[in-house]
């Protein structure tokens, strides 16, 4: 075609041909290149092209650069698998259920009985590796995924012993488990209500730090979807002033079939209820199950919309060895595909990070889409 356009702009066919040569990209591709820090720092002035720069998500809120057990991916491998899908900002979470280094299992569900509990050991490796690799050309977000929900009492003593190891490189916490029913096999249980008052101190913490809260709360299962609902209400209505993401909207594998216009009237309460409360749109399982199909995509698109400065995009990744480049491509894609939708504001706002900037306080800048 390029070949075609050449011999042809001798006979004035240079406005057709321009528009042949621009590459126009889908969804389906993603135009890494096209995007760079320089792009989301101050003073810069060009705008955002969604149809040559791509419409997936430049921010992964919800990555876990640990595995559930077996081996990771090297920091630095990871870090190409962002520039390669052109997200330059990312949360780097441990994994709130690690099974035990005895074990051998690499995932918790094919070990039903082993015990899958937090723990600092991944917090750590983190950071290590994040001080050894040196990442270029992405910003990443250290996340402490440590706390045990249930039982709070010592987490602000452990805050102090990442201060002490890693003074100032913890910006972020999550995901933590305040009940994920795919754990109950592996020792996990929901939190008790009364554990929540518990969480007071290290709340305070992170009010203190401006440090954001990522919390896996499942709402409930498709037998009864709102089972768990009033323990994240006794979280929002105890902590209103700290900055919480309820990661997946509340959705899983278990409800995978809720009613989306009870949902929405769910998420929608919580969010006029608590106005520090964020929701993360991660995870394919909610592509799948509710974003597919076409009239459920339209009431989630106008929830998007009306509420686009509370939402966060990403992946749920999970850094297993076993996985490739292709996988997080595909997760890149999966968990973007509704972002396609959204009016220039909302696209701004959730897909280019303008909502992740707020909420951290980085000092970048999304830039403004071209019409
Ligand atoms: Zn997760």
């Amino acid at each position: 075609m390029r070949h075609l356009c050449l011999s042809l702009l001798g006979l004035a066919a240079l406005s057709a041909c321009a528009s042949i040569l621009k590459p126009v990209v889908s969804n389906d591709k993603l135009p890494a290149a096209a995007r760079t820090l320089d792009m989301f720092k101050a003073g810069n002035d060009q705008c955002y092209d969604r149809e040559t720069m791509g419409e997936t998500f430049v921010v992964d809120a919800h990555n876990h650069f640990r595995p559930f057990g077996g081996a990771a991916k090297s920091m630095t491998e990871i870090n190409q698998y962002l520039l390669d899908t052109g997200v330059l900002f990312v949360n780097v979470f441990g994994i709130g259920q690690s099974l035990p280094v005895s074990s051998t299992c690499e995932y918790y569900l094919d070990c039903v009985g082993t015990p899958a509990l937090p723990s600092m050991k991944n917090d750590f490796v983190n950071a290590m590796n994040y001080l050894d690799a040196d990442p270029v050309g992405t910003i990443m977000t250290i996340s402490m995924t440590f706390p045990d929900l249930a039982n709070p009492a010592n987490v602000v003593e452990q805050i102090k012993i990442m201060d002490t190891e890693y003074p100032g490189m913890f910006k972020w916490m999550g995901e933590v488990n305040l009940v994920k029913q795919a754990l109950f096999g592996n020792h996990h249980a929901a939190t008790p209500k009364a554990a929540i008052a518990g969480w007071a101190p290290f709340m305070k913490v992170l009010r203190e730090r401006n440090i954001p809260f990522s919390i896996h709360a499942d709402l409930g299962s498709d037998d009864e979807p709102a089972k768990y609902l009033p323990l994240m209400q006794e979280v929002l209505y105890q902590y209103p002033d700290n900055k919480i993401v309820w990661v997946h909207m509340g959705l899983s594998k278990e409800l995978s079939r809720a009613n989306p216009d009870w949902h929405i009237k769910t998420m929608q309460a919580a969010l006029d209820g608590s106005s520090y409360l964020m929701l993360d749109i991660t995870w394919r399982v909610i592509n799948d199950n509710y974003f597919k199909d076409k009239d459920m995509r339209a009431k989630y698109v106008a929830f998007l919309e009306k509420n686009s400065d509370r939402i966060l995009p990403g992946t749920d990744f999970v850094a297993s060895y076993k996985k490739s480049y292709a996988v997080y491509r595909e997760e890149v894609l999966a968990n973007s595909n509704i972002l396609k939708d959204l009016s220039n504001s909302a696209f701004r706002n959730i897909a280019l990070g303008q909502n992740y900037f707020n909420l951290t306080g980085m000092d970048y800048t999304a830039p403004q889409v071209c019409e």
